[in-house]
Parts: C-alpha cells; structure tokens; sequence
C-alpha cells in the first residue's frame, strides 16, 4: 500500500495531534492480546487507514480507539476533546469487536475448528455499515494490521486470526470493493497457514510485488500513448495478481503456474464496442498474442451477461500478460450489476436487497477515491 497520502487542512491536524498524545500517555507500555506494543499497532492502523484516503476523523479515532477501555477518560472527556464524530466512531468500532468476538463462538474440538459463522458476522457488519462505513473500513484496517504483525510472530492466536481474516473479511472488503485490503488479508492469511505452500508459490514468481507493481506500471505507460497517438480516449489500470488468487486459479482450473497468464494483467476501458476492436488490434500490433487465450465476450457474452474483450500476450521482456478491454459500461455491468465480480467468483446466490446495498456502498467509496485521487499520488489499480 502507498504511504499516507490523504492531505489534512489545519485544524484536522491538529485534532489529530491530540489524539496521538492523548494515545500515547494513556497507552503507556501496555501490549494488545498479541504482544504488541498497543500504540505501535494503532500506529500501524493508522497507517493502513491513511492508504484507502479516510478522513482525519477516522485516523483520530483509530488512534484513540483503546483509550476509553482503560477508564483513564471518560467518554463526555473524548468527545470534549476530539469532537462527537470521533466518539462515535470509537464507540461504533468497539461494538463491532464485540459483535465480531460474541459471533464468533468457535470451539476447539480435538484441534479442529468449527467453521466461523461467515454469514451471520457478514450480515452485522452490514448492519453497521449502514450506520457509518467507517467503522467497517477501521475494522479492515485492524485486521490488516493484526495480520501483518502475526505473520512475524509466533503467537497462537495466528491460526484463528488467518482463518477469519480468509473466511469473514477478505470477503467482506471483496464486497466493498476494497482490493487492496483483500489482497493482503488473503496473502497474509495463507503465508500464515500455508508457509510452505507460500514459500514455493513466491519462488515461481521469482519477483517481487514491487517488481511485478514496476511492470505493470511500464505496461500501461505504453498502452497510453499508444491510446494517445491513435486518438482515443481510454482509461487504463492494471495489477499484478496476489499470490493466494494465483493459487486458488491453480488449483481450481488444474494449470500448472506457466499456464496463469494473467499474473500480469491491464485493463482498458473504453467509450464504445468500436474502440474495444481497436484497441485489441494495437494490443496485437505491440505483443505477440499467445495462441488460444483470445476470448470475445462482446460478440459471445457470458451466461451472465458479463461482456469483455481477453487476450493474452507476451509481453515486454518476454513475460505473459492479460489484457482486457471493455466499454465504461460493460465494467459497470461488471462491477456492480448482476454479473457482479465477486458473485460469479463465490458462486453464491444474494439477496436482491443485499445486492443493491452493497451496489450503493461500493460507488460511495469509488466516489471518494476519486476525491481522494486528485489530489494524491495514488496506485493506479485501486
Ligand atoms: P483476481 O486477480 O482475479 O483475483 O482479481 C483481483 C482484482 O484485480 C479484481 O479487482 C479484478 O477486478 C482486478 N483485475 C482482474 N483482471 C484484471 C485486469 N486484466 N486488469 C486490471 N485489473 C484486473
Ligand atoms: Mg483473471
């Protein structure tokens, strides 16, 4: 994730100056469960929090979100001193913990665990997200921070932390829309529960994220001037895919590692289907198309509906890479109608209502990325 680049005014500067010195004097030395110093784990989920562009109120809150516990201050004291917003979301994420550890009633069975209630801890956090989507986002970030720390650590709450971070919240930032947040818990959860399975997963790849991120970033630096020298409006993004999706295709459509060819991959939008075929054929003339791994989805739809242009090139520097090109409104139809990114990968059936909500939730959070974005240096593929 990037460093914080949310830019503050002056006043919310200073609320959050006194929010990390209130923090840090009430925190003194004490761990969390986890046996990390609690200010630094704050400090971490600040640090996630300043990454998806959440306001000061959020950061503040995050920073202080333990302070009440200790009945060092009172609630009227928080709220004299950082405002009503910030107490109210303090207190919203500690009910959600609560909801959260009382919903999860997990019993060890001869070291077997039940199944975490996905579905019932889903539903309650909906319910709060209605209430202020803050409060859900405070607890990705927290999940994403604990999962970074346990990851180093020997800890035995890592198991159950990794399970419930792949079974209850990767899901739900998948819902939202949150893919930098469900790509980590997803790695995280699987580096902790299958180091080795990881560990060999990473020597294929043989490149790091960052590396892998450097590529991308070259690729649709080309694919946009050569969208600027032929005169057409194209919007382009891409990401290199994490190591858990790559698995999880592995093993699901049985291919061998050399046969995932969209570890790398871009995406075009463009303004009409006559621009899709365009852009396919400078896509062509710029790579070797890899035989086979043309789909038209335009012409053919998908069962649901899903429309889209696929190919898969060799790439610069000999490496294979997806692109996929549709129109604004075919991504539209794929992101939030019924062909819905995460149904057709979960196979599940939803509720109309739950559908529309979380339809409604992910273009709030487009629209304040959007925000966000024109004033920050931000990853291209959020
Ligand atoms: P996946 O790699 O399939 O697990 O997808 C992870 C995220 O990458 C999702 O948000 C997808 O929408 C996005 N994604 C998948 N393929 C592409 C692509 N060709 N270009 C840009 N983003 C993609
Ligand atoms: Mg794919």
């Amino acid at each position: 994730m990037e460093a914080w680049a949310t830019a503050y005014d002056a006043q919310s500067i200073a609320v959050l100056g006194t929010a990390f010195d209130l923090a840090q004097s009430v925190y003194g030395r004490r761990l969390t469960s986890y046996g990390q110093p609690l200010f630094e784990h704050v400090l971490g989920v600040a640090g996630v929090i300043g990454s998806l562009h959440l306001d000061y109120q959020a950061m503040a809150a995050v920073l202080v979100a333990h302070v009440l516990e200790s009945e060092a201050l009172s609630a009227e004291e928080l709220e004299q001193r950082l405002g009503p917003d910030v107490l109210r979301l303090v207190q919203g994420v500690s009910r959600m913990d609560q909801v959260h550890r009382g919903g999860m009633d997990v019993t060890l069975d001869e070291g077997r665990r039940e199944p975490v209630n996905q579905a019932e801890s889903l539903r309650k956090m909906l319910l709060a997200m209605a209430e202020d989507i803050r409060v859900v986002l405070i607890i990705l970030a927290e999940q994403v921070q604990l999962l970074r720390a346990l990851v180093k650590s020997t800890h035995p709450m890592r198991q159950r932390a990794a399970q419930e971070a792949q079974e209850i919240f990767a899901p739900l930032a998948n819902r939202l829309g949150i893919w930098q947040v469900k790509w980590e818990l997803e790695d995280l959860a699987l580096r902790i529960l299958e180091p080795e399975l990881y560990k060999r997963m990473a020597r294929l790849l043989d490149e790091r994220r960052v590396d892998r991120e450097d590529y991308i970033g070259l690729v649709t630096g080309i694919l946009r001037a050569e969208l600027g020298r032929a005169g057409i409006a194209g919007e382009v993004t891409g990401r290199p895919k994490h190591i858990y999706s790559i698995w999880r295709k592995m093993k699901l459509k049985h291919l061998d590692f050399d046969q995932v060819y969209d570890v790398r991959a871009v995406r075009v939008l463009v303004d009409d289907v006559k621009d899709c075929y365009t852009v396919l054929g400078i896509v062509h003339g710029l790579w070797q198309p890899i035989p086979g791994e043309f789909d038209d989805y335009i012409s053919h739809p998908k069962a649901n509906d899903y429309r889209s242009l696929h190919t898969a090139v060799i790439g610069p520097e000999g490496k294979a890479l997806e692109v996929q090109i549709r129109t604004h409104e075919m991504h539209r139809h794929a992101e939030f109608g019924v062909a819905a990114h995460w149904r057709y990968k979960e196979g599940a059936k939803a509720s109309q209502g739950f559908d529309e909500k979380i339809a409604w939730l992910r273009q709030i959070l487009a629209w304040k990325d959007e925000v966000a974005e024109a004033g920050a240096d931000a990853t291209e593929w959020v």
